[in-house]
């Protein structure tokens, strides 16, 4: 039905959907708090089952479809309702689940700078990843161009790691996420 036009990927990103990313909406969101805008964005890694790529796991979890039978894991976990704006998988296919104007569920327990629950003015992107692999060099290519963009719609956002929000509780996006492969540094807490 046609291309899309400039017009229609700026209206769309005004909804916080972001043109060219695949479509799969979590029902797990709601609204952020009024008078939160975002001013954080936080990197996660995830693998279902852990260490094994390429599934539907993660599509499973974000979705509430979590087979609680299909691993063990999956047992422990299937009740959680949680979700990401983004996913970034190891071809460097890039997922929306959220929109970015909406809170999504990610951070869980977390304070940045002082301040607590993240999910309130953050978003999240998860990689397909693990704390034991290196992550695919195509992986660093999405999440830059992911990152530039969301830096445009959102300027003067933070940048910070599961790990770095949730000390102690949380190692994502673990020891082999190489932070320096980024156009933009990490900030300090
Ligand atoms: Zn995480």
């Amino acid at each position: 039905m046609g291309g899309v036009t400039k017009m229609d990927e700026q209206e769309s990103e005004t909804c916080g959907w972001l043109a060219g990313a695949r479509q799969i909406e979590s029902p797990n969101f709601d609204a952020r708090p009024e008078g939160a805008s975002v001013s954080l964005i936080v990197i996660h890694a995830i693998s279902l089952p852990p260490d094994e790529f390429g599934g539907s796991g993660v599509f499973e979890l974000f979705t509430n479809r979590l087979d609680s039978a299909a691993h063990p894991y999956y047992a422990e976990i299937h009740h959680l309702r949680v979700s990401s704006h983004f996913f970034i998988r190891r071809d460097g296919e890039l997922i929306q689940f959220v929109p970015t104007g909406c809170r999504a569920w990610h951070a869980g327990a977390s304070a940045w700078r002082g301040r607590e629950c993240c999910n309130d003015f953050s978003i999240g992107i998860e990689l397909e990843g693990c704390d034991t692999l290196p992550f695919d060099e195509r992986q660093y290519v999405a999440l830059d161009a992911l990152l530039r963009r969301l830096r445009l719609l959102y300027p003067g956002c933070d940048i910070a790691g599961h790990s770095d929000i949730a000390p102690g509780r949380k190692t994502d996006p673990g020891p082999f996420f190489d932070w320096a492969r980024l156009s933009f540094p990490k900030n300090e807490g």
